[in-house]
C-alpha cells in the first residue's frame, strides 16, 4: 500500500533506523521511544491489525513474535525483562494501520492499567 507509512518503511521509502530483518519481517527503532528500548517489528507485507494478520497467516504472526524476542536479546534485555504491546484498533490507541509490535525495555515499564 503506497500511502501506508511502515510500508513506505519497509520499501526504503521512508528513513528508519533497522536493527533486524528477516525474509518476511521488519524491526526498526520507534521514532518516539516510550522506553530505552522502544523497536517496532512489523510484517513486510501490508496487514491493517492484528485481527487481518491471524485471519490470513498465523505463521507470520508466529514469526513476529519470535522476532521480538530476538530484538530483545539484541538489545540485551532479554533478562531484565520486556514488553510486547500490540494496539489493535481504536480503543487501543493504534495509529498505524499496519500491524506491529512494540518491544519496550530497558526500565521498569510499571504495571499496566
Ligand atoms: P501505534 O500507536 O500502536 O499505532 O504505534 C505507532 C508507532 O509508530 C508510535 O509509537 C509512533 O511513535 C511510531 N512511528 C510513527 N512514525 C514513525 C516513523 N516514521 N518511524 C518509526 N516509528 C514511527
Amino acid at each position: 500500500m503506497s500511502d501506508c507509512l511502515f510500508c513506505r518503511i519497509v520499501a526504503g521509502d521512508v528513513p528508519a533506523t533497522v536493527v533486524r530483518e528477516s525474509p518476511r519481517t521488519l524491526a526498526f527503532r520507534d521514532i518516539a521511544p516510550q522506553a530505552p528500548t522502544h523497536v517496532l517489528v512489523v510484517p513486510k507485507e501490508h496487514y491493517d491489525d492484528l485481527a487481518a494478520l491471524t485471519a490470513a497467516d498465523l505463521d507470520l504472526a508466529a514469526e513476529l513474535v519470535r522476532d521480538a524476542h530476538r530484538v530483545a536479546v539484541a538489545e540485551g534485555i532479554a533478562s531484565s525483562g520486556y514488553r510486547v504491546v500490540v494496539n489493535t484498533g481504536p480503543d487501543a490507541g493504534q495509529t498505524v494501520p499496519h500491524v506491529h509490535l512494540h518491544v519496550l525495555g530497558g526500565r521498569a515499564l510499571g504495571r499496566l492499567g
